[in-house]
């Protein structure tokens, strides 16, 4: 056996039991879950993958979907190709529109929702719209769980939330009733130069008022926009807004923009604006 392969370790575990417990023991080693974003410097020259993987693919626990009248739940193993097989009937449009755009389709019967989420590097194209449905994530380690709103799943640097031994282990979607509903993406959001930008927007209205309005949007960066008091602002306003409504708006995401972060070029900044504008459209005068 070469040196190379003597360092390289894969386990695989069946059960979320077996797999907690090699987090625990094993806490230096990454999990496999579709391995597309792990893979992605693997070349027929250089092997770049850690040393010691845990692959969840064998976790039947991880890939199960459920539903009740009020929730979705999907097991981090669940791939894009599985979730998306629930039909349009039950998920929410944004959400399928979101799934799309996770690589291309060839990669949606690898990528899982876990591996999207827990992406160090990058925020890829779901969490967005899952921090303002109010998604939260199961998180477990050995003898403990723990559940996470979406917002708080990342640090004020983007960095996931997952102490040592930690895994996410099940995805749970509010069924809501949004009547409008956005999801946009420009560019990829490995390659900078193609200016990405993830965009997503959600609101209710009844009988002529905003009763809910939420919109988020990030780019390269693994951090996300999003302006709860501009919301606040909005909610119970008479429809169709005003004009000067909807500057005001404006103008607080045009300024919020420049200190969240997110590290826009003036194209991605133009991209996130004329997004922000098609959504409240929807409910100007
Ligand atoms: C060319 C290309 C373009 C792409 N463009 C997009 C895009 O625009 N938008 C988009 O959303 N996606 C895009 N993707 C897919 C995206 O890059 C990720 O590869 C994919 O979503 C990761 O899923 P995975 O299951 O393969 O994760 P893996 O590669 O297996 O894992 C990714 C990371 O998450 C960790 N991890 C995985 N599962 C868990 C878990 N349950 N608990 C804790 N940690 C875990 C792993 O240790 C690793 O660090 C693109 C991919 C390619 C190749």
């Amino acid at each position: 056996m070469a040196e190379s392969d003597k360092r390289f370790h894969v386990h695989l575990p069946r059960t979320v039991n077996e797999l907690l417990q090699l987090t625990k023991h094993h806490s230096d080693a990454a999990i496999y879950a579709g391995g597309t974003d792990l893979l992605k410097g693997v070349t027929k020259a250089q092997f770049a993958l850690p040393d010691e993987l845990i692959s969840i693919q064998e976790v039947e626990e991880l890939q199960r979907v459920s539903r009740t009248d009020r929730y979705l739940d999907i097991g981090a193993g669940a791939t894009v190709a599985r979730i998306l097989e629930i039909g349009a009937n039950v998920i929410p449009s944004s959400l399928v529109d979101a799934l799309t755009h996770v690589g291309p389709p060839g990669l949606h019967s690898l990528a899982t929702i876990g591996g999207n989420l827990c992406c160090r590097d990058h925020l890829f194209s779901l969490a967005p719209l899952l921090t303002i449905m109010d998604v939260r994530y199961e998180i477990r380690r050995l003898g403990h769980s723990r559940w996470v709103a979406a917002a708080r799943f990342r640090d004020a640097e983007g960095a996931p939330g997952l102490a040592p031994g930690e895994v996410l282990t099940r995805v749970r979607i509010p069924l809501d009733q949004w009547n409008v509903q956005l999801f946009r993406q420009f560019g990829t959001i490995y390659l900078r130069d193609t200016q990405p930008v993830v965009f997503c927007g959600l609101a209710k209205r009844t009988k002529g008022v905003l009763d809910d309005f939420r919109m988020a949007f990030s780019a390269h960066r693994p951090v996300l926009y999003r302006n709860r008091d501009l919301e606040a602002d909005l909610v119970g306003r008479k429809l169709p807004l005003a004009r000067r409504e909807t500057h005001a708006f404006l103008r607080g995401v045009e300024q919020g923009m420049q200190e969240a972060g997110l590290e826009l070029s003036a194209v991605q900044g133009h991209r996130a604006m004329a997004l922000t504008r098609l959504l409240l459209s929807v409910f100007t005068e």
